[in-house]
C-alpha cells in the first residue's frame, strides 16, 4: 500500500493547478494569495518516510495518481529517490534545480519552481524527523 495525498485545487483568478503548502505560497503563475491552505508537506512526507520504510525506496513500486497532489507527490519521490541513490552528496537545491531543468513541463512552466519550493520543504521534514 502507499499513501496519497487527495487534493485538487486550482487558482480561482488565473486557474492554474498548484498547491498553497505554506502561508505565504501564492498562485505560482499569477502572484494571488488565498485564504486557502492545504497540509500538503507534512501529508507528502509522511507519505515518503512510509515508502522508504516499506519499500526501500522514495519511489514504490506502483503509484496511482488520482489527483493533483499525488501528481506532484510523484515527482517529489522521484527526485528524492534520484538524490538518495546518489549518496545525498550534492546540494539538494541545486541538484533538484537540475533535476527539473530537464523535465519537460509544456504549459505548466509555472509549477518547476512551485514544486521545488515544496520538495525543498518535504526535505526538510524528512531531515528533521528520517
Ligand atoms: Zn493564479
Amino acid at each position: 500500500m502507499t499513501l496519497h495525498v487527495s487534493y485538487n485545487h486550482q487558482c480561482p483568478a488565473c486557474e492554474a493547478y498548484y498547491i498553497p503548502f505554506d502561508k505565504d505560497e501564492a498562485c505560482p503563475r499569477c502572484g494571488k494569495l488565498e485564504s486557502e491552505r492545504f497540509d500538503f508537506i507534512r501529508q507528502a512526507s509522511e507519505s515518503a518516510r512510509f515508502n522508504l520504510h516499506t519499500y526501500e525506496a522514495f519511489l514504490p513500486p506502483a503509484w496511482f495518481v488520482g489527483s493533483l497532489g499525488d501528481h506532484i507527490l510523484s515527482l517529489l519521490f522521484r527526485l528524492l529517490e534520484s538524490y538518495r541513490k546518489k549518496g545525498r552528496k550534492s546540494d539538494f537545491v541545486k541538484f533538484a534545480e537540475a533535476r527539473f531543468s530537464e523535465m519537460n513541463w509544456g504549459d505548466q512552466a509555472y509549477l518547476k519552481g512551485h514544486v521545488l519550493r515544496a520538495a525543498v520543504r518535504v526535505r526538510e521534514e524528512l531531515a528533521k524527523n528520517p
